[in-house]
């Protein structure tokens, strides 16, 4: 069987937010892209041509913010259930959501934690072959401030120091996450939850982590607690709801990524009563963000797309659709989003040569139906995933 494959792109979007282009031949040899040129008549043998003359090609997507425990499900008793769930039965709902992911055409996720750390077990022990394809990064459980925020999704610092507990853990992980404030208020539109960590504490756990070569995902919301999360180094901050463009632009300054998370906010909005105080600040919450979404775009910010997939309403991989569209709705050509949502994701989670479709890098992508005006919609029933060597 020959490793080599021709093929004829009806449009490619190559991750780099650059315009998608027209009739493309792309070559592919042994899991790299070996050619990719204006396509030509003349200069194939049409009997050795895949033709997706019809389809758009663009990189496999990266979800850079999932809890792969939970499902995205609204019925809170099986929500309740799902975070006391025992090993056995957390295994199945990861592998639920991996092959939601994978249908999706998301080939990356890079998961916030949870209580048990039973996508770090997974992964460890228990990772289905039939998922292989999809790079997995996982936190174990996050770190919160005892009586604050978190325990959802990880573990209180019970004493000690942050940077202890964390030089002092496991290390089958692959990032640090850490919860540096509350949620956003559904009461009271706008309203700051104080920092968990100071920053001296903060700081010194982020270098001890980057002693141990992992990176920090720190979840925050607010002026203060966001700046502080900067002013320690983080390397991606998550959410980032009502931050401000001062933290915006320190953001772009530092080349520290923002996750915003926006589809997670109209979930949950939709999940309060219509017509009720809590839906109008929700909604007004999302207003806000996706304003700081265009701002961050005018002042170079590098966005990554992460859904927060496991909360109420969001669904591990039709959500990444959701997620692209509040993008567009803020601005971003669908090349941006799509960027964020591939070669930013793939450099926030480390992924080499990952998230592009370029000359010398992995074949991970996906062929959508129809052009790039399809999109991000044509997500929902993609044509055909390719990953390393083959056609999935
Ligand atoms: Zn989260």
């Amino acid at each position: 069987m020959s490793a080599e494959k021709t093929i004829l792109a009806g449009w490619m979007i190559d991750g780099t937010g650059a315009p998608a282009r027209e009739k493309v031949l792309v070559r592919i040899r042994n899991g790299v892209f070996e050619e990719i040129r204006p396509f030509s008549h003349s200069a194939v043998n049409p009997s050795e041509l895949i033709d997706f003359s019809e389809y758009t090609l663009l990189p496999a997507l990266v979800d850079a913010h999932v809890h792969l425990s939970m499902s995205g499900t609204i019925d809170q008793d099986i929500r309740k259930r799902q975070l006391s769930d025992d090993l056995e039965t957390a295994k199945k709902c990861i592998s639920r959501n991996l092959a939601q992911l994978l249908s999706h055409g998301v080939l990356a996720v890079r998961d916030g934690g949870d209580r048990n750390g039973y996508a770090q077990r997974y992964k460890e022990n228990a990772m289905d072959v039939q998922y292989a394809a999809i790079s997995l990064r996982v936190a174990g459980k996050a770190w919160h401030k005892p009586g604050r925020y978190g325990s959802f999704v990880g573990r209180a610092l019970l004493k000690g120091r942050l940077a202890d507990g964390i030089y002092s853990e496991n290390r089958q992980i692959d990032h640090i996450k850490i919860i540096q404030s509350g949620l956003n208020s559904l009461t009271h539109f706008g309203k700051e939850s104080l920092p968990q960590f100071h920053i001296n504490e903060l700081k010194e756990a982020i270098a001890v982590a980057a002693d141990l070569g992992l990176k920090t995902m720190v979840h925050a919301n607010g002026r203060l607690p966001v700046g502080i999360a900067l002013a320690a180094g983080c390397s991606s901050v998550e959410h980032g709801f009502f931050m401000g463009e001062g933290n915006l632009a320190r953001m772009a300054e530092m080349g520290i990524f923002w996750v915003p998370t926006a589809f997670a906010m109209k979930a949950c909005g939709a999940c309060v009563d219509e017509g009720g105080a809590e839906r109008l600040v929700a909604m007004k919450n999302l207003e806000c963000q996706l304003e700081q979404m265009t701002l961050a775009r005018r002042l170079g910010v590098s966005l990554a797309v992460g859904t927060d997939a496991g909360s109420i309403g969001v669904h591990h991989g039709s959500a990444v659709i959701d997620e692209l569209q509040l993008f567009l709705e803020a601005g971003f050509s669908i090349e941006e989003a799509i960027k964020c949502a591939s070669l930013n994701g793939a450099n926030l989670l480390g992924l080499e040569r990952k998230g592009r479709i370029q000359k010398g890098w992995c074949t991970d992508f996906i062929v959508a139906k129809g052009s790039p005006s399809s999109l991000p919609e044509s997500l929902n029933d993609i044509f055909r995933i390719h990953a390393g060597e083959r056609f999935l």
